[in-house]
C-alpha cells in the first residue's frame, strides 16, 4: 500500500490517510482507488472498528483526479473506448457507494459511520469522496479551496459529484459549484451547505463524531423513504420552473459550444427522474460520453496537462534556480503597479520607480486598494495586506535598486524613455541582475541594445488587467541567454502565472493573432455585413467577445495608434488598410470604445453597453444579401488561426502546446477547441486547408493556407498525437 494509510486505534476509530508518495499535494490515481476501497473493506470487516476517518497526511486534502488515468482508460480497453470508461466510471462509483452505505441493510440499520477530515484545500474528487462520507470536517483554513473545478477543462464532476450535489442543494443550490466550477474557502463552503462542520482540528472533531454517531446520523437523505429533490424534480412545478431557467442560462452563457455543460445539466435532470443508483449510472454514461468527445479531450490537454507542463518549466533552460529576491519595477503606471502588487503578495521585496515620488506612490496605492478590496472579500487578512505593502518601496530614487536580481520596466512606450530608465538601473544594479521590458509593440532585439548586457536582457509581456490575465509572454532577443530565460519562468511561478517562450517579432505571439482577429471584425463591417452577425457569429463559435466589442474594450485609440505604427514599420507590406479605415473614421467620429462611453455600441450613463450604434449602418449599409453564419465564423477564427500557424513557421513560437494554452489564457480564444492548433487537429488539416481554398479565392491572400498546413493535409499529419494521455507536441 503506498497512496492510502490504515491504522487503528484502542477506541475502535480507523484512520484512512491519504498520503501520495513524492507529491506535495494527493492527485487520485486507479491505484489509489484500489488501496481506498480495500481499506473501506477491512474497516467494515472489523468488528473491533466503530468507524471510519478518512484524512489526508499533507496540508491539503487532495487537488483532483489525475486526468491522465482517464485518458488510459480509454486507451486499454481498446475497440470499445467508451466502455472501457463506463466500467472505470462505475468502479469508481461502487467504491464511494460503498463507503456512503458503510455495511447499512436494507432498512438503514447496522452501518458504521464515516467523516472526512480535510485539513486544506480539496478540489474534484477531493470533495468527491468526502460528499460519498456522511460528515464532513474542514479545519478553519482561509487559503483552503473547496469545490468541483472539472467544468474548466471541459469535464464535469464524473465521481457522484453532480448526483449527490445535486441531491444536496437542489439543481439552483449546486449550480454555481457545479456549471461554473466556483471554488469557496472552508467557511463559505460550510454556509453553502457543501461541508458540515469548521474546526481547528478536524481530526480530532471527526474521530469524535464517528464515536457518538448513531444509525439515524448516516443515512443519506436520498437513501430515506420518501426523499423529495430539493427544490423539486423536473416533473414538479417549482421543479420544471428551475430546470426550464437552468438550460436557458446553460445555453445563454456557453453558447451551445460547451458539450460539458450540457451534460451535467442533463445528467442532473435525466438523474432527478429516478432513484439515486440509477442516477449514478446515468452520471457515468453521460460522463463517459463527454471523455469521448474531442472538445473536451482538446481542454483537459491544454488547459490542464499542458497548462500544468508550462506552469512547471517544460521550456526552461538548464540553469540554477532563478527565483527573484529583490525585484525592481520602472514606471509605476497601470501596468507597473500590477506588477509590483502581484510580486509582493508573492513574498518578493519590490522596488517601485517613478519619474517623481508621487507618481510612484500612486503606484502603490493601487496595491493597496487591490489589498483592501481583497480583504473585504476575506481573500486575505489585514496582517497580510500590512507585510505585502511593506514588501513595496515606492521612490524616485534609482540607488534604491541596488541589489535588484531582476528589474522590469513599463515606463510609456518610447524607446527613448526606455533606453533612458534602463541606463539608470543599469548603474546601480549588480551585473548579474536580469533586465526586462513589458514593451506590447516594440523589438527586444532592438530595446536590448540600449543594454550593457544584452544576453541579460529580456521581454517579460503581461496582460493586463496584471491581477486578472494569467499568461505572461516570455521573449527572447536575438542576443538573449539561457539564464534570462530561466529567471523570467522562475519568476513567473513565484507569481503564479502560465509562461510562453517565444522569440522576437512584430507583436510577439499574442497581440499577433488578435489584431487580425478584429480587423476581419472591421473588414466585414465595411463590406456591409450586418454589425449584429459579426459580434453573434464570434460568440457562437466560442469567442468571449465579438470583434467590435473587443475594440472597443481595447480602445480605438489605440488601435489607431498601432494602425499608424505598424503602416509606418511595415510600408509597401502594410495590408489592413481596409479595417483602418474603418477605425480612423470611428476615431474622427470621437468614438474611442468604452472608456470614452461611445464606439461601435451605444453605453448608457453607467457605461453599460446598450446595443451597437446605429450611425454603424449609415455609413456602412447592410448588404441585401448577408453571408451564411458559418463563414462568418470560419473568417473569424481563421484569421487567428492561420497567424497562430504563421507565428509557428516563422519560428516565433517554438511549440504548439504553448501557441494553444497562450491562445485561451491570452485573448479567450474559443477555449472548448483547446486552442488554434487543436482546432485545426480537430477539424482535421485537409478540411481546413480547403477552407483555405475557398476563403483566399473570395476573400484574398491572407487566407491562403501555409505550407505547413498544405503538407499536413496531405500527409494526414497532425499537430497532437491522437490521445489525450500524451501531450508532447509532434
Ligand atoms: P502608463 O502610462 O499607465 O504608465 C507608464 C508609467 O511610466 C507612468 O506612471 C509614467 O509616469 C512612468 N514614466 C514615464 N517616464 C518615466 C521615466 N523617465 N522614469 C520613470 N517613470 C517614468 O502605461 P502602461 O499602460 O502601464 O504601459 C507601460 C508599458 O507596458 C508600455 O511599454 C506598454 O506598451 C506596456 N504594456 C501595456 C499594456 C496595457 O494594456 N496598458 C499591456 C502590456 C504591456
Amino acid at each position: 500500500m503506498t497512496e492510502f494509510h490504515y491504522a487503528t486505534d484502542a477506541d475502535g476509530v480507523a484512520t484512512i490517510t491519504w498520503d501520495a508518495p513524492g507529491r506535495s499535494m494527493n492527485v487520485m490515481s486507479m491505484t489509489g482507488f484500489d488501496e481506498l476501497s480495500a481499506h473501506i473493506e477491512t474497516a467494515l470487516a472489523d468488528e473491533a472498528v466503530k468507524g471510519v476517518v478518512i484524512t489526508s497526511a499533507k496540508k491539503d486534502f487532495a487537488g483532483g483526479m489525475d486526468l491522465n488515468v482517464l485518458a488510459r482508460l480509454k486507451d486499454e480497453a481498446g475497440d470499445a473506448p467508451a466502455q472501457g470508461l463506463f466500467d472505470g466510471i462505475m468502479k469508481m462509483h461502487r467504491i464511494l457507494r460503498r463507503i456512503e452505505r458503510a455495511g447499512m441493510d436494507e432498512r438503514n440499520k447496522g452501518g458504521k459511520p464515516v467523516a472526512a477530515a480535510l485539513p486544506g484545500t480539496a478540489l474534484g474528487i477531493g470533495l468527491e469522496i468526502p460528499l460519498a462520507c456522511h460528515r464532513i470536517f474542514a479545519a478553519d483554513n482561509a487559503s483552503a479551496r473547496i469545490g468541483l473545478p472539472e467544468i474548466k477543462v471541459g469535464l464535469f464532476p464524473g465521481a457522484g459529484g453532480t448526483t449527490r450535489l445535486a441531491r444536496k442543494l437542489g439543481a439552483m443550490g449546486a449550480s454555481p459549484f457545479l456549471l461554473e466550477g466556483k471554488l469557496s474557502d472552508p467557511r463559505q463552503a460550510k454556509s453553502a451547505g457543501l461541508i458540515d462542520e469548521v474546526v481547528d482540528d478536524p481530526l480530532a472533531a471527526a474521530r469524535a463524531w464517528v464515536l457518538q454517531a448513531g444509525d439515524a446520523d448516516i443515512v443519506k437523505p436520498w437513501d430515506q423513504k420518501g426523499f423529495r429533490f430539493p427544490g423539486g424534480a423536473p416533473y414538479h412545478p417549482s421543479g420544471f420552473m428551475t430546470f426550464t431557467g437552468a438550460s436557458a442560462m446553460v445555453n445563454g452563457r456557453t453558447q451551445g459550444v460547451y458539450p460539458a455543460a450540457k451534460a451535467l445539466l442533463s445528467a442532473v435532470y435525466e438523474g432527478a427522474l429516478v432513484d439515486f443508483d440509477t442516477a449514478l449510472r446515468i452520471e457515468a454514461r453521460r460522463f463517459a460520453n463527454i471523455l469521448m468527445n474531442p472538445s473536451s479531450t482538446a481542454m483537459i490537454r491544454t488547459l490542464f496537462i499542458n497548462k500544468e507542463a508550462l506552469e512547471k518549466g517544460a521550456n526552461r533552460p538548464e540553469a540554477p534556480d532563478q527565483r527573484v529576491k529583490k525585484l525592481g519595477v520602472l514606471g509605476a503606471g497601470m501596468m507597473g503597479a500590477g506588477i509590483a502588487h502581484v510580486s509582493a503578495r508573492a513574498g518578493i521585496e519590490v522596488v517601485l520607480i517613478d519619474a517623481d515620488h508621487a507618481a510612484a506612490e500612486r503606484g502603490k496605492a493601487h496595491a493597496e486598494a487591490e489589498l483592501d478590496k481583497a480583504v473585504s472579500r476575506k481573500k486575505t487578512t489585514a496582517q497580510e495586506k500590512d507585510a505585502v505593502l511593506a514588501r513595496i518601496t515606492a521612490t524616485d530614487d534609482y540607488a534604491a535598486l541596488e541589489g535588484s536580481d531582476l528589474v522590469i520596466e513599463a515606463v510609456f512606450e518610447d524607446p527613448r524613455v526606455k533606453a533612458e530608465v534602463t541606463a539608470s538601473a543599469e548603474a546601480v544594479v549588480g551585473a548579474d541582475c536580469i533586465m526586462a521590458t513589458n514593451t506590447s509593440t516594440l523589438p527586444i532585439t532592438e530595446l536590448a541594445g540600449n543594454s550593457a548586457r544584452p544576453e541579460q536582457y529580456i521581454g517579460i509581456h503581461f496582460f493586463s488587467p496584471v491581477e486578472k490575465m494569467m499568461l505572461l509572454e516570455i521573449i527572447r532577443g536575438e542576443q538573449t541567454g539561457d539564464r534570462a530565460v530561466a529567471k523570467a519562468l522562475d519568476f513567473a511561478r513565484q507569481i503564479g502565472k502560465t509562461p510562453i517562450v517565444v522569440n522576437d517579432a512584430r507583436f510577439f505571439y499574442a497581440n499577433r493573432c488578435i489584431i487580425p482577429y478584429i480587423n476581419e471584425g472591421v473588414r466585414m463591417l465595411r463590406e456591409g455585413v450586418t454589425p449584429a452577425l459579426i459580434e453573434n457569429a464570434a460568440r457562437l463559435a466560442g469567442m468571449p467577445l465579438g470583434p467590435l466589442q473587443l475594440t472597443d474594450e481595447i480602445s480605438i485609440e489605440l488601435g489607431v495608434h498601432i494602425a499608424r505604427a505598424t503602416r509606418a514599420a511595415m510600408s509597401a507590406d502594410y495590408r489592413d488598410d481596409d479595417a483602418d479605415e474603418v477605425l480612423f473614421w470611428m476615431a474622427d467620429e470621437g468614438r474611442m470604445g468604452r472608456k470614452a462611453g461611445a464606439g461601435f455600441y451605444v453605453y448608457d450613463d453607467k457605461g453599460k453597453r446598450a446595443g451597437l450604434w446605429g450611425g454603424l449602418s449609415a455609413r456602412y449599409p447592410e448588404a441585401a444579401e448577408q453571408p451564411e453564419l458559418r463563414e462568418v465564423q470560419h473568417r473569424l477564427l481563421l484569421a487567428q488561426v492561420l497567424e497562430a500557424v504563421r507565428a509557428l513557421e516563422d519560428g516565433v513560437l517554438m511549440d504548439v502546446r504553448e501557441g494553444d494554452v497562450a491562445a485561451i489564457l491570452g485573448w479567450g480564444f474559443a477555449p472548448w477547441s483547446g486552442g488554434p492548433f487543436s482546432w485545426i487537429d480537430m477539424t482535421g488539416a485537409d478540411r481546413v486547408v480547403a477552407l483555405c481554398d475557398d476563403l483566399a479565392r473570395r476573400h484574398g491572400g491572407r487566407f491562403a493556407a501555409p505550407d505547413r498546413l498544405r503538407d499536413m493535409a496531405r500527409t494526414g499529419a497532425r499537430f497532437y498525437p491522437e490521445d489525450a494521455a500524451r501531450s508532447d507536441a509532434a
